[in-house]
């Protein structure tokens, strides 16, 4: 996830070396590349120029710390810009029950997809009972849709094939699935390939009969600068309540994130990760700054760590980063747990240093492979994976129906988790190490693994 504006932002911190104190020179020279490569994230160049004089003006007027670096003062000043530029005064949605949200945007922005992800999150993380009712009667694939995934999610949905006026389906639905005990309905309402009158007087009409609490409007991030502008043409119209960010996992460049709140002034209030129906989040402000700056997100990480690791064996694994013990065949293991929390890309990108780090989704699919490989190795070669050369690697390769490249593969892919495991081996490291234990939960200090 932004991983372009990420590479580019730490590029630009690499000018300033690591135990230099700040100087206005080399503020200047730092600020100059992230301008660019701001700039080059499709940015809003507004957004840009009051981003560099608020970093630029706290920089200069920083009091000089003896004990911390140069990088890492402007990496804390640049922290806390990005904070305020995603932060709004609420990301939340309204804490009510019963509770109705009309989603609307474009055809293609995921509004679909993001109206089954919200009605899933409502229920699991905030104990709601959700409905979704159909009305976009355009788009028979919408209905479909909206049921396929829905029911997997054993959310109550709501659809009327014969029915055209969307008033009166939301009105329908609303009563229908309200005696079914719901008390979150999530309208879908149509999309169009632009926005035009006849796509904002239907939004209005439904919006006067159902009159939601909350209006969010879902903008493809992929789509950049041109996702702000519609955000800001939808919400001139209908006047929005938060905006969801989708496909914030794809090559979407930062420029959407970054500019959206500043430029439409709402908030961000849940971003789009993926096209599984899990790969949903809220919106963090802190979280997406540590992770722009390459930081990652220890925090997001614990979390995901608590859902679905087995404690047992989460203690387990604890105690052997702790001691350094860390083997394949725990690899093997982890796997599996790993599988229960999300992409293997998604689990990287949001470990601190790793957002760089090349495990994506071929190393996903070959995760079938990467079990056999590990299988057709002796125990003591899984122990000892510096073994595995010449014959060993051949036996291995042809034992798993693969090639000798392919266990050198994932040989390397073990060796970066190894280097990985011993970076989280400091005072860092300890509190992640203790999170995954349970001990530490949401108290991290997220601070100092800035400064630290
Ligand atoms: P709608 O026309 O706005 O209702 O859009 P859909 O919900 O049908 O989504 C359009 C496409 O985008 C589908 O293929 C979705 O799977 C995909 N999609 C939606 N959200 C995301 C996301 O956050 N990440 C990715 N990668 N794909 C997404």
């Amino acid at each position: 996830m932004l991983e372009n504006l990420t590479q580019k932002v730490t590029d630009a911190l690499k000018s300033i070396r690591v135990n230099k104190k700040l100087t206005e020179a080399n503020i200047e020279l730092a600020l100059k590349d992230v301008r660019q490569a701001l700039l080059s994230a499709d940015v809003h160049f507004k957004v840009v120029k009051e981003f560099i004089r608020v970093v630029q003006s706290k920089c200069v007027g920083q009091r000089i710390i003896e004990s911390i670096s140069a990088r890492d003062q402007v990496i804390k000043i640049i922290n806390d810009a990005l904070i305020d530029l995603l932060q709004s005064e609420s990301n939340s949605l309204e804490n009510k029950r019963p509770l109705k949200i009309m989603m609307i945007g474009l055809h293609g922005s995921g509004k679909t997809t993001s109206a089954v992800k919200l009605a899933r999150l409502l229920k699991t993380k905030e104990s709601y009972k959700p409905a979704l009712i159909a009305c976009d009667v355009y788009r028979p694939a919408a209905i479909e849709q909206l049921e396929t995934l829905g029911l997997r999610d054993n959310c109550i949905v709501y659809s009327d094939r014969n029915e055209k006026n969307v008033a009166k389906i939301a009105h329908d639905g609303l009563i229908e699935t309200r005696n079914e005990g719901a008390n979150c309905f999530i309208f879908d309402t149509a999309g169009r390939l632009q926005i035009d009158e006849n796509l904002i007087s239907e939004i209005q009409k439904l919006k006067n009969s159902i009159i939601p609490d909350e209006i969010l409007l879902v903008a493809d991030a992929a789509l950049g600068q041109e996702a702000v502008n519609v955000a800001q043409r939808f919400h001139e119209a209908v006047t929005c309540t938060g905006i969801i960010l989708t496909k914030l996992d794809g090559d979407a460049r930062g420029g959407a994130a970054l500019s959206m709140k500043s430029i439409t002034g709402l908030p961000i209030k849940f971003m789009g990760i993926g096209e599984k129906t899990d790969a949903f989040e809220y919106f963090h402000p802190d979280r997406i700054a540590s992770r722009i700056l390459g930081m990652g997100d220890v925090v997001s990480l614990v979390e995901k760590a608590q859902e679905s690791i087995d404690q047992k064996e989460a203690e387990k694994l604890a105690k052997k980063i702790e001691k350094s013990d860390f083997n394949l065949e725990d690899f093997f293991q982890q796997m599996q747990q790993i599988k229960k929390m999300g992409t293997l890309g998604s689990i990287t990108s949001m470990m601190p240093g790793m957002s760089n780090v090349s495990i994506g989704h071929k190393e996903e699919k070959k995760m079938a492979q990467t079990e056999a490989i590990i299988s057709s190795m002796t125990p003591y070669e899984k122990k000892t994976p510096r073994l595995l050369k010449g014959s060993r690697l051949s036996r291995v390769a042809k034992g798993s129906g693969t090639q000798v490249k392919d266990v050198n593969a994932l040989l390397k892919q073990f060796s970066q988790m190894q280097k990985m495991m011993r970076m989280i081996q400091g005072s860092k490291g300890k509190k992640i190490i203790n999170s995954i234990k349970g001990k530490v939960g949401d108290s991290l200090d997220k601070e100092n693994l800035f400064t630290s």
